[in-house]
This record gives C-alpha cells, structure tokens and sequence, in this order.
C-alpha cells in the first residue's frame, strides 16, 4: 500500500520568533520542485503565531505543537489548551515524547488523556514512541511497544487513526548521534505496525504512517526511508538547520 512519506521538525526548546521567521524564509527558499512527501513544523508555542505568518503562503507545510494539555482550560498553570492551538491554526500535536515522558514524567494515562483532548479538537497526532537502552537490553522491546501503543491509544477511533502518526524513536537515538540501523529500524517498525493490526484491523494499520526518529541526518535518510514500514521522520537536532531538513527531505522522498 502506497503512503506519502511525512517529515516533521522537532524543534524541542529552540528558535523563537525572530529566529522562526529567518528559518522559514530560508527553508522556503531551498525547498524547490513539487513535495512527494507532508511536511510539518512543531515549533515552541511562543513561535507558533510568526510561524503560521510565515507558511502562509507555502503550500504543503504544516504546523505542530510540541504538547498539549490533557484539560480543557481553568487553574493549569503553564499549561495550553487544544482549543488554544486550534485558535492560532494549529493543525498537528506531538504527544508522547520521550523527553516528555522522562523529564515531565508523562505516563502512558497521561498521554491517552492528551491524545483523547487533541482528537476532541480535530487535532492531527504525532504519537512518540520507543524504548530506552536498557529496555532494548533486556529483551522487552516488544513488551514495552505493545503497552505504549495500547495504553496510549485506548479510546482511539479507527477514524481517529486515519489522523495519526506513530513515530517510533527509540530513546538511544534520540540527539545522541546513534541511529538506529534500518534493520533495527524496519524490525521495529514492522512490530508497531503488527500491533495496530491487532487492535485495529488490517486496513488501518496498513494506511498507518509510521516515522522513524532518532539522530535522523541527510546522509542517513535515504536508506532508513527504503525500508518499507519507515513512512517519514520526526526530526530533531538536523531540522534546526535548514538545509539540512531540506536535504534530508529531498534525500528521503520518493522520486517526482
Ligand atoms: C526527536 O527529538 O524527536 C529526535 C528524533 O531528535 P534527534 O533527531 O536530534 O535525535
């Protein structure tokens, strides 16, 4: 089954305004030719109005949260609604980072509750995944995939799939400069994309994109996207540079 490739920017806690506004112009720049694949943007929320601004009039690339609260709105200090991002045209939210997870503390609940508001609002999701070193090592990468995926997708629609992204990252590639190899890569994926099945039905999971992250670069983005459950990117330290998030879409993308 044919599935458009999705790249997506995750800035984490850089580039605020002023710096979103030069990235853009030069981004835009450099991307040339028609798109073969989505592209998104998760910028911090300070950044989310000049961001929008500045994609206005660039089809094909979307914008991101990188969070959302799992409340509706009231005594949540710090926090940002859904209904907050949808305000200033969010289209897509990050929930389940693992740097959300370990340093925030956000359990599998708290991220289904996240994942649950987000829908309620019409909101894409970018769900994170991926087990750490020391999962790996003692043999419960599956276990520890499986119970994500249930636990976080508990009271997802079918039709809510049709809206959501898993992104596979496991945590020891994640801005440490270790990718995972694309066999590593392909067999984990595989693995999610089986696990859907059970919970969804073939058809779904088939449809399923499913991005790989974790120290993602231009020269390593062709090969991980030739394997064939790797549906795109989420992309961290190599988005911060333009041409570098340009040559890894280019370098990941299907031929025009
Ligand atoms: C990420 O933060 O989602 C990520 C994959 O980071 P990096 O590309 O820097 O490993």
């Amino acid at each position: 089954m044919y599935r458009r490739p999705i790249f997506a920017a995750n800035w984490k806690m850089n580039k605020g305004p002023s710096d979103t506004e030069s990235f853009v112009k030069s981004f835009l720049s450099k991307l040339t030719g028609r798109q073969t694949s989505d592209i998104v943007i998760a910028a911090p929320f300070i950044a989310l109005p000049t961001l929008s601004e500045a994609l206005r009039d660039a089809r094909g690339v979307e914008m991101a949260a990188q969070n959302c609260s799992q409340f509706d709105d009231g005594a949540y200090t710090g926090e940002i609604s859904v209904k907050m991002l949808r305000e200033i045209l969010v289209r897509h939210v990050i929930i389940g980072h693992s740097e959300r997870r370990s340093i925030f503390g956000e359990t599998n609940a708290v991220i289904n509750a996240k994942m649950k508001k987000a829908r309620e609002a019409g909101l894409k999701l970018i769900f994170c995944i991926g087990e750490t070193l020391e999962e790996r090592n003692a043999g419960q990468l599956e276990s520890i995939l499986r119970s994500q995926i249930t636990e976080g997708l508990d009271g997802i629609t079918p039709s809510d799939m049709e809206d959501t992204v898993v992104a596979y990252e496991p945590v020891w590639a994640i801005g440490t400069g270790v990718t995972a190899t694309a066999e590593q890569a392909q067999e984990a994926h595989a693995f999610v994309r089986s696990v859907i099945s059970d919970l969804y039905g073939p058809e779904v999971a088939g449809k399923l994109r499913i991005q790989y992250g974790g120290s993602v670069k231009p020269n390593n983005a062709a090969e991980l996207m030739a394997c064939p459950d790797i549906d795109g990117a989420l992309i961290g330290g190599a988005s911060l540079d333009a041409q570098s998030f340009v040559d890894i879409i280019s370098n990941g993308s299907p031929a025009n």
